[in-house]
């Protein structure tokens, strides 16, 4: 880091573990069959987040399923998401597929002018594999961007961008990363001279966003920018002097796309539990100079509350084992919490794709003994589960009775994203998450 930056230098992570923990453990890698949802999952809470935004998907009506399955509850209001569904008639080549877009694209924004950024949500089917969905981003862009929409009469200054959300190329969480990265190029450019800033990046529920925002404010760090923005039309400015914090732990795209506009990442734990959320605002807090003192007089009171609310599952978690099946890439810094904060074991944690940049300061911490998976076999996997018999799985809904008919405990993952887990105020409800199942398990037994 430069010595004009007025930041001070990146810290290592607030735990000091006794040993290398798993940081240098072997990662038992698979690849086969696996059950996982699609990327376009995250939109579902990606359009409760982006209020001027609007995700159009370009699917099939499998696709248009899915999303009015997990977000059921939309189709009594008018959602800021659809499917543009590819008919029959597109599939055998009939129409052209790029003057479909265009229709319904103008049809979409004559009814709801309004929507300031279109994403164009790719899918799996075929046709729309070989419709190139970024060439028609940037040519209705070019049509509807700013000043450009004028006199159209419809979409005014709409930027359209696009991702793709399809289940080849992503799983679950990455349909969030994907977008965040689409947006990243539109971040406007800090000036030279801007002051350090501190960049939050991940989408986090609006009342958790708001409870940090205060946090940062106590401990004099105002100049902060959330990615994504809760408008879109009023993107943070980003340059050398920003410094960014992960929210989540999926955002390896998007990590990518802000160092190449010169952000530096800050190493931390994840904002789980009264030890992760720690160790994450201490991050911030020392890579802007704040004095030690205020930092603890600052976040004492909600530490000391998130250690009261946790200890309520702990007599309940202590020694249990756990499995982490890869589904949602929150299962690192998860088991983690559970092994230091509740006394959990974890068996095996498996996770989609293992980031070991982003997951530096969580790896030292898992117990030694863990085995630690990236990818999916799913029939072996299932077949270590059985041989191991944790107290408890995490695991995708698909899973989730099979396991149970088997008589295994388990947690849905999804729950996990869904839920607000992140920071102090959550965390009891968080260890309650996990102690739920083996809570209904105990009453259950006879
Ligand atoms: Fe659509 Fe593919 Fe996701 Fe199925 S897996 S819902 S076809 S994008």
């Amino acid at each position: 880091m430069s010595a004009d930056s007025g930041l001070a230098p990146v810290i290592a992570p607030v735990i000091a573990p006794a040993d290398a923990g798993c940081a240098d453990a072997p990662v038992l890698r698979e690849r086969g069959q696996r059950a996982v949802f699609c990327g376009l999952t995250g939109i579902v809470w990606l359009h409760r987040k982006m209020q001027d935004a609007f995700f159009l998907v370009v699917g099939s009506r499998t696709c248009a399923h899915l999303l009015q399955s997990a977000a059921g509850v939309m189709i009594f209001a008018e959602p800021r998401f659809a499917t543009a569904i590819i008919e029959e008639r597109d599939l055998a080549g009939m129409a052209d597929c790029h003057d479909e877009l265009d229709r319904i694209v103008a049809q979409l924004l004559a009814r709801r002018p309004e929507i300031r950024t279109l994403f164009l949500v790719g899918s799996c089917p075929s046709e729309v594999i070989k419709l190139d969905l970024g060439k028609a981003a940037q040519r209705l862009d070019r049509t509807l961007g700013t000043d450009r929409g004028a006199g159209t009469g419809m979409g005014m200054g709409t930027r359209v961008l696009h991702y793709s959300g399809s289940g080849i190329e992503t799983t679950f969480t990455e349909g969030e990363d994907a977008c965040l990265a689409a947006l990243v190029p539109h971040m406007p450019a800090a000036s030279a001279g801007a002051a350090p800033a501190l960049l939050i990046v991940g989408t986090l529920p609006d009342v958790v966003e708001d409870q940090f925002r205060r946090l940062f404010a106590e401990l004099g760090i105002d100049s902060i920018g959330w990615l994504p923005a809760r408008q879109l039309a009023d993107l943070p400015a980003i340059g050398p002097h920003t410094r960014f914090l992960l929210a989540q732990p999926f955002l390896g795209e998007t990590t990518r796309a802000l160092q190449n506009r010169g952000a530096r990442h800050l190493p931390a734990l994840f904002p789980f539990g009264a030890e992760g959320t720690t160790g994450w605002l201490r991050a911030a807090a020392d890579a802007f100079g704040l004095c030690p003192m205020q930092f603890n007089r600052v976040v004492a009171p909600g530490r000391e509350r998130a250690k009261r609310a946790i200890a309520h599952s702990q007599d309940r978690l202590r020694g249990k084992r756990i499995t982490f099946l890869p589904d949602s890439q929150l299962e690192v810094p998860l088991a983690r919490f559970l092994a230091t904060e509740l006394g959990m074991v974890p068996v095996e944690v498996g996770t989609p794709y293992l980031h070991r940049e982003l997951m530096a300061c969580e790896l030292p911490l898992l117990p030694t003994a863990t085995r630690i998976s990236e990818g999916q076999h799913l029939d072996r996997q299932l077949d270590r589960v059985r041989a191991d018999r944790p107290d408890l799985t995490v695991c995708g809904l698909g899973l989730a009775n099979p396991l149970e008919a088997e008589g295994l405990s388990t947690k849905w993952a999804i729950e996990l994203v869904f839920s607000p887990i992140h920071g102090f105020d959550q965390a009891g409800d968080l260890a309650d998450l996990f102690a739920r199942p083996l809570r209904r398990r105990d009453v259950l037994r006879v």
